[in-house]
C-alpha cells in the first residue's frame, strides 16, 4: 500500500489576542497592494471592525451561514470578488466556523480554477493552485482550520473540495474569538470535534499518527466539556485542531456518513446533524456514545427527535443513497468488504431511529 505524502498548514499562530498580528502577517505579503477578500461570518460583524486591518483596496463580505455552504454561494461569491478585483486579491480570509473557513478556502480554489465549484466536488480535481489563504476560526471543533477539504453542498451530492491546494497557508488560532459563542453551537461543533475522535480511533484506518493526535484531542474535550476546566477555551481550539490531525490521517466513519445525508436533504447544519446521528450509533461505538450523552445530559443540551417520521420516502431514499456514497468512511469502520454489511436497508434502520 503507498502511504499518502500529507500536506499540513505551514504556518499557524496561537494564542490569546494573537489576532492582533494578523496586520503584520498580510503586509509581509509581496502582493498586499492588490487586495485582501476577507469572507467573514455574519455573527462576527462586531468583532470583525475592531480586530480586522481593512485597508482601502480590500474586499470584506459577511457571509451568510445560515445554510451550509454550497457551490451555488462559492460561485456566487467567487464572481463577486472577481467583479471587485481586476487582478487576483493577494490572500482570501475565512473567518468564522467550518462554514465560513470552507468558503474562504473555496473561494480562493475557484479564483484559479475555472468552471464552477460542483466540477471540483471530490478528490483531487483541482488542477491550480489557490490564492494564498488564511483561516480564522471564531467556533472551534469541526477541524477546518487543518483539513484538506472544503464542504459544499452540489446539485447532486454533499462532497468536498479535497485536494492539497486546499489546504490554508496560514492559520490564526486565538482563544479569545471563541469566548462568545452560543451555548448550542458551542456544544454542536465541539462534539464535532469528540466525534472526529471517536471515529479516527475505532476506526480501521487508525494509526500512530493518527491515534496520538486523536488520543490527546479526546482527553482535551473530556476537559472541557466534562470538567468545565478554566482554559477550556485554548483546550478547544487546540483539540479542534489535533482531531482535525488525526482524521486527516486516517478517516471519520458512520456518523460522518450518516450526518451527510441529513444534511444534503435537511441542510442539518454538519455539528447538529452529527449529534443526531451519533445519538443512535450505540452499536457501533459504545463508549464513546455512553459518554455522549453524559455530555449532552451535562450540558442540559436538546438533541433533535422523531426526524424520520416527518421525512417522504423519497427524501429518506435520498439520504441512505447520500450515506452510502462514501466508501472511505464505510471502510473505516467495515474494511474492504462494507458493502455487504451496509446495505440500504441497514442505513434506513439508523434514519429511523433519528
Ligand atoms: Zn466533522
Amino acid at each position: 500500500m503507498a502511504h499518502r505524502n500529507f500536506k499540513v498548514v505551514p504556518n499557524l499562530l496561537f494564542g490569546s489576542g494573537c489576532i492582533s498580528q494578523l496586520g503584520d502577517i498580510l503586509n509581509k505579503l509581496p502582493n498586499r497592494n492588490k487586495g485582501i477578500v476577507f469572507i467573514v461570518d455574519q455573527s462576527q460583524k462586531e468583532t470583525s471592525a475592531k480586530n480586522l486591518p481593512i485597508e482601502k483596496t480590500d474586499l470584506l463580505i459577511f457571509a451568510d451561514t445560515s445554510n451550509e455552504p454550497s457551490t451555488v454561494y462559492v460561485d456566487q461569491l467567487t464572481e463577486q470578488v472577481k467583479a471587485h478585483f481586476p487582478a487576483l486579491p493577494a490572500c482570501v480570509i475565512g473567518m468564522g466556523g467550518g462554514a465560513s473557513m470552507d468558503l474562504g478556502k473555496s473561494v480562493s480554489l475557484m479564483l484559479t480554477n475555472d468552471g464552477g465549484s460542483a466540477k471540483y466536488q471530490g478528490w483531487d480535481l483541482i488542477q491550480n493552485p489557490a490564492v494564498y489563504h488564511i483561516g480564522i476560526p471564531t467556533l472551534s471543533g469541526s477541524g477546518a482550520e487543518v483539513s484538506r477539504t472544503a464542504v459544499l453542498l452540489g446539485p447532486e451530492k454533499k462532497l468536498g473540495l479535497n485536494s492539497d491546494y486546499t489546504v490554508f497557508d496560514q492559520i490564526i488560532l486565538d482563544p479569545e474569538l471563541i469566548s462568545s459563542v452560543p451555548k448550542n453551537q458551542w456544544f454542536y461543533t465541539g462534539m464535532d470535534c469528540y466525534i472526529h475522535c471517536v471515529e479516527s480511533l475505532d476506526g480501521k484506518l487508525n494509526n500512530e499518527f493518527s491515534r496520538s493526535y486523536g488520543e490527546k484531542s479526546l482527553d482535551l474535550c473530556k476537559e472541557v466539556f466534562v470538567d468545565n476546566h478554566p482554559d477550556k477555551n485554548e483546550k478547544l481550539m487546540i483539540a479542534s485542531y489535533m482531531g482535525g490531525m488525526s482524521i486527516a490521517y486516517s478517516q471519520v466513519g458512520a456518523c460522518h456518513a450518516l450526518s451527510y445525508g441529513l444534511s444534503f436533504v435537511l441542510h442539518t447544519p454538519h455539528g447538529l446533524g452529527n449529534c443526531i446521528a451519533f445519538d443512535v450509533l450505540d452499536d457501533i461505538y459504545p463508549e464513546g456514545v455512553e459518554t455522549f450523552r453524559g455530555m449532552v445530559d451535562h450540558h442540559k443540551i436538546d438533541i433533535p427527535k422523531g426526524i424520520a417520521k416527518s421525512l417522504t420516502e423519497e427524501q429518506m431514499q435520498v439520504m441512505v443513497k447520500t450515506a452510502r456514497a462514501l466508501p472511505p468512511l464505510w471502510q473505516n469502520v467495515y474494511g474492504d468488504d462494507w458493502e455487504s454489511v451496509v446495505t440500504e436497508d441497514f442505513v434506513r434502520g439508523y434514519y429511523e431511529k433519528m
